[in-house]
């Protein structure tokens, strides 16, 4: 008789209850081989249930791991997923929509990193999408930190994608690492360099300038640091905005990412605030980098970080996390706007 496997429960509408919640438990289960079942997959979106982008991911995790999985349907709010092992070696994996590359990615690069050989991907699909990490973001701020901790990964943007066309094509390296070292980023060190990006194809010139004064005006960078990227006509329509700040110990990236009916200001206001906000606190890491660090500090098992107030992804990826693995992870507030994140013992 064949006895049913112990799945690990999760509940999709949990905290912030959007596509990590998912994308987490499939990294994870596949790292750990411990099966899980989730229901009420991104409950709190308003489209709920697995679309492309999920279930791209969702097949990507099967496809690396000979997975069972039961639910694998656009719309799906449910899924049951038993890993059996992690196989590196060629993958492509393409959204078919302008859905993000960069989290699909995210969900296969644990597992992949663990594994005994080499991963080549290519990935299509959305490279600057609204609400996920920008390629730059993954290529400039979260990779050297991931390969500072023992990982060797490296990315090749080979075509740009936006929404709503899509596109874009993603290229990655993944040398395994048999233990992923913790880290300390408790300081940011001096500035060395800042540099205000705007990427633009195929929407007038004078929205990437505009966005690139209001950098100059609000933030009063020089002339210098200010770059107009016009990108290959054919790879567009797109606009977004990048601000870069390179600091001793590490590389932050804010991004706005221009939208129908935005005007160019109010797309550069979005990054300037968040900018801001990250060197009053003077932390070394921001928002979005707090919840995506948290995977490899657990896997790692150990490792702390100064950073801005827990988003609630950073909180709910915690909890998703520690259904996962006994590592302990604690939040300590040390004054306005400053924490410390620390996974493992001491
Ligand atoms: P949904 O929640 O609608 O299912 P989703 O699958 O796109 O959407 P989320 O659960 O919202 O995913 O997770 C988005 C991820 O993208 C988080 O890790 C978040 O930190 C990251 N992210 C969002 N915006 C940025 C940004 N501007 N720069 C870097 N990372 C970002």
């Amino acid at each position: 008789m064949q006895t049913s496997p112990h799945y690990i429960e999760i509940d999709g509408a949990m905290g912030e209850g959007g596509g990590q919640v998912l994308r987490t438990a499939l990294s994870l289960s596949i790292c750990t081989g411990k099966p899980f079942r989730i229901t009420q997959i991104r409950a709190n979106r308003k489209k709920p249930g697995l679309q492309r982008q999920h279930l791209t991911a969702t097949r990507a995790a099967r496809d690396i791991s000979g997975a069972y999985i039961e639910g694998d349907e656009i719309g799906s709010m449910e899924l049951s997923f038993i890993p059996y092992q992690v196989q590196s070696g060629h993958y492509f994996f393409s959204v078919g929509t302008a859905g993000s590359t960069m989290l699909v990615l995210q969900t296969v690069l644990y597992p992949l990193l663990l594994a005994t050989g080499e991963s080549h991907l290519i990935l299509k699909g959305g490279t600057h999408n609204l609400l996920a990490p920008p390629y730059d973001f993954l290529a400039r701020v979260f990779l050297p930190i991931l390969n500072r901790m023992g990982a060797q990964v490296t990315v090749t943007l080979e075509r740009y994608g936006f929404y709503p066309a899509g596109g874009g094509e993603l290229k990655v390296h993944i040398i395994p690492a048999q233990h992923l070292k913790g880290i300390r980023l408790m300081e940011r060190g001096h500035i060395i360099a800042r540099q205000a990006k705007a990427l633009i194809t195929g929407i007038p010139d004078h929205v990437a300038q505009r966005e690139l004064q209001r950098v100059a005006k609000k933030l009063k960078w020089s002339k210098e640091c200010l770059h107009y990227c016009p990108l290959p006509s054919d790879q567009g329509p797109g606009n977004v905005l990048l601000l870069e700040i390179q600091s001793e110990h590490v590389t932050e990236i804010f991004t706005g990412f221009a939208q129908r009916g935005v005007r160019a200001e109010a797309v550069a206001d979005g990054a300037i605030k968040m900018a801001k906000e990250y060197l009053a606190a003077e932390v070394p890491v921001g928002e979005h980098l707090a919840d995506q660090l948290l995977i490899p500090l657990a896997l790692a098992g150990e490792g702390e970080f100064t950073t801005v107030t827990p988003s609630r992804h950073t909180l709910t990826n915690i909890e998703v996390i520690q259904r996962f693995l006994s590592v302990p992870i604690t939040q300590t507030q040390q004054k306005d706007n400053v924490w410390v994140i620390r996974a493992g013992g001491s």
